[in-house]
Parts: structure tokens; sequence; C-alpha cells
């Protein structure tokens, strides 16, 4: 077996661990494999065995992997990155769900770049520190902003997104984070979505009720320097 497929599988047997030890179902987890600053060829190694969720964190470097890999129809691309405004429709275009709506005029720029009837999957992200420059918005904010959401036709309010602070054990941070999601799915039940946990902190993201996890270096390897 390749490094790759016995990390991949070393870390999905974790996740289910995890999730059995927090007394939830591991097929109710979705498993982002987090490709940034790796090659398309990467990316098709993954799809090779079997991985179906992909996450990207800037514009350019995921339209680029997806038109070198147009031909996987069923392979979902998540935007996680911070989004410039002045993006939103070239992130629309490459993107099938996009977990990092941290203001109004970013999802109105995403709503506008609709080319179709199809409807975008949005998180709201919500910063879990105290320093704006982080990415997210305060989780006070994040219901008025998910409201906003739902009411642009084109996008879809899937839930909440959210990296754990660096200064903070992630268990707590992922605490306050389930109390905004939770505010958040009671405005649509469809908004069930938790974004959270990385490489050095699913498994408490998992307790805390995650959904959808993002982990990169411990399934791809060291990222290659970004240049
Ligand atoms: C890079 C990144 C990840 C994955 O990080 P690892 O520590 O490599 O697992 C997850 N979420 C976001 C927003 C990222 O930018």
């Amino acid at each position: 077996m390749s490094e790759l497929a016995a990390r991949l599988s070393a870390i999905d047997a974790r996740i289910a661990d995890a999730a059995r030890l927090a007394g939830r179902d591991p097929g109710e987890i979705t498993r982002i494999v987090v490709t940034k600053f790796h090659p398309a060829s990467l990316v098709q190694d993954l799809y090779d065995l079997g991985v179906r969720e992909v996450g990207e964190n800037r514009q350019q470097e995921l339209t680029a992997k997806r038109g070198d890999l147009g031909d996987l129809a069923d392979l979902r691309w998540h935007f996680i990155g911070q989004a410039q405004t002045n993006k939103a429709s070239a992130i629309r275009r490459s993107a099938d769900a996009v977990h990092s709506v941290d203001r109004a005029r970013l999802a109105d720029a995403l709503h506008r770049a609709a080319d179709d009837d199809g409807r975008l999957d949005v998180l709201v992200q919500v910063n879990l520190t105290d320093d704006p420059a982080r990415g997210g918005i305060a989780p006070a904010d994040a219901d008025a902003l998910a409201e906003h959401v739902l009411g642009l036709s084109s996008l879809r309010l899937r839930g909440v997104m959210a990296v754990a602070p660096l200064d903070e054990e992630p268990a707590s941070a992922f605490a306050r984070l389930r109390a905004v999601a939770e505010r958040i799915r009671s405005l649509d039940s469809a908004a069930d979505w938790i974004s959270a946990g990385m490489t050095g902190d699913f498994v408490e993201a998992i307790a805390a009720g995650a959904t959808h996890l993002r982990i990169g270096s411990a399934i791809t390897g060291p990222r290659p320097d970004r240049g």
C-alpha cells in the first residue's frame, strides 16, 4: 500500500474511533482532504483511493486544479480560505461549497455571481479568537449573517465553520462553535453542518459535534513550500 493510502486509512480509523468514543455514527462525518499547495496529481491520487471531498484555500489554486482535473465529475471541491469579494465569481465557478462566508458583502457577491439555477452551499465562518484578522465573523454577529444568507436565493445555508485558536484548548473553543451552530440550525434545519477539526484537533472537533473535518497534512504529508 502506498504511503498516501496508509495515511488515509490510518486517519479514517482514528476518525471512526473518535466518533464511537463520542457516541456518534462515523458515517455521519465527512472527511475533507485539504490539498492546498500540493499538485493536482495528488488530488488525482486521492481520487483513485476513493476520496470525493477535497479542500483548497486559495481561489487561483482551486481554479487551476479543478481545470486540470475537470473530468472527475463526482469530486466535490470545498473552498475553505479567506475570500476576497472580487474573487467571488471565480470561487463560485470552481467551488461546490464555500466554508468561509464571513461578511454580507461576500455573500452578496457570491449570490450575484450565480449563472444558472443551481444553489451554492455556503457556511458562515465564525471567528473563535479575539483577533479580527484571523477571519470569520464574531459569534454574536453570526446569526444576522446567517439570516442575510437565507435571503439570497442562489445560496444554500449549510451551517458554520471555524478554525480553533492557537492559544486555547480546542474543546472549549469548539463548544462555543457548537452553541453558534445550534442557533443557526434553528433558523433553517438544512444548516446542520459544523465544519471544524484539522490534523491537530479533529478528535476534539468530533466530540463537539463536527460533521465536516478539514484534514490536510496528516493525510497528504507535509505541504510543499508555498513559494
Ligand atoms: C490548511 C487548512 C486546514 C488543514 O490543516 P492541517 O493542519 O494540515 O490538517 C484546515 N482548515 C483550513 C481553513 C486550512 O487553511
